[in-house]
């Protein structure tokens, strides 16, 4: 019983926490661990740029703004804070960067939250140009979206409560209730690899959290860097264990057969690694997760769809 206001507790705390951060440019309240606004570097937007070959580019262009899907509760990735709207986060930056190197001011770019088993129909039908949000490359997604990248590698990993002893790894997984998001990656690596798991999926990793922290689950599964940030917000309650059973290397979702896009995006994360920015950004934000910026995969720029 003691357990379980505790736990309900934390669950408040984590509710507020993702309420409140983000809230972190306001005066006389600096973040603990959520991004750190005076950090992010600034994009030096490229103001002669064009792509007159990109139709989504040229859309865009006339629209005057660029519209980004993104995740909205994934912390120190792509977060919205709920009183401002804005988001923050390193896929966030990401965006922002590509933003720049398009010809785009950060500013202008206006952010649509998108769970994961939406990014490809949101791709094809005209919503969003492009897409930063935790979003792993793989030959089955290449068939219906392109990618450009990938600018990060991450890897599967098991969040439990901090009392739990028995999962260690994937292997300890055989009866019990395992969460993770509709029409990610990590879920069908679960239902193909470690069939004897009970999985249970949601729209969000934070709602699988939420039943993480009410005992209605027993782990939760997905990439590291989406776990470290829900344990780093209530560390008394959640931990990440065992090691990276996966690779989950992120690219850019873009509009497939919109070469000229994806090309240029390549061409932008190249640009960005090289004069700092991807460093810079990755450090004001995972970075404060606590693991150092590791080097940043090879691009995969593939021949034309
Ligand atoms: N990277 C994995 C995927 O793209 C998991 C994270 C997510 O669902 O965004 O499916």
């Amino acid at each position: 019983m003691q357990r379980t206001h505790r736990t309900l507790a934390a669950l408040a705390l984590l509710l507020a926490a993702t309420a409140t951060l983000g809230g972190c440019g306001r005066e006389g309240s600096p973040p603990v661990k959520g991004p750190q606004p005076d950090r992010l570097p600034v994009y030096q937007v490229r103001s002669d740029f064009t792509l007159p070959d990109s139709a989504t580019w040229n859309r865009a262009k006339k629209r005057g703004r660029l519209v980004v899907g993104a995740k909205e509760d994934q912390p120190y990735m792509g977060e919205k804070d709920p009183a401002s709207g804005r988001y923050s986060g390193f896929d966030i930056e990401i965006a922002k960067m590509m933003a720049a190197s398009l010809g785009f001011d950060p500013a202008r770019v206006e952010f649509r939250t998108i769970a994961s088993a939406n990014r490809e129909t949101a791709l094809q039908n005209g919503q969003i140009d492009y897409y930063v949000g935790t979003y792993t490359i793989n030959d089955n997604r290449k068939k219906l979206v392109g990618f450009a990248g990938p600018y990060y590698q991450a890897g599967q990993s098991l969040l439990v409560r901090t009392d739990e002893d028995d999962i260690g790894g994937p292997q300890d997984l055989a009866g019990k209730r395992v969460c993770s998001a509709a029409g990610s990656t990590p879920y069908q690596r679960i239902e193909k690899d470690y069939p004897k798991a009970e999985l249970v999926a949601y729209d969000t990793y934070s709602v699988c959290v939420d039943n993480l922290l009410t005992f209605q689950v027993d782990a939760v599964t997905t990439d590291d860097t989406i776990l470290m940030g829900y344990a780093a917000k209530v560390p008394d309650e959640l931990k990440v264990v065992g090691k990276p059973f996966s690779k989950e290397p992120y690219g850019i979702g873009v509009p497939r057969g919109d070469d000229a896009l994806r090309f240029a995006l390549d061409d932008a994360v190249a640009a960005h690694q090289k004069n700092g920015d991807w460093k810079k950004a990755y450090d004001a934000t995972l970075g404060l997760s606590g693991v150092p910026a590791p080097p940043p995969p090879a691009i995969d720029r593939y021949p034309a769809s």
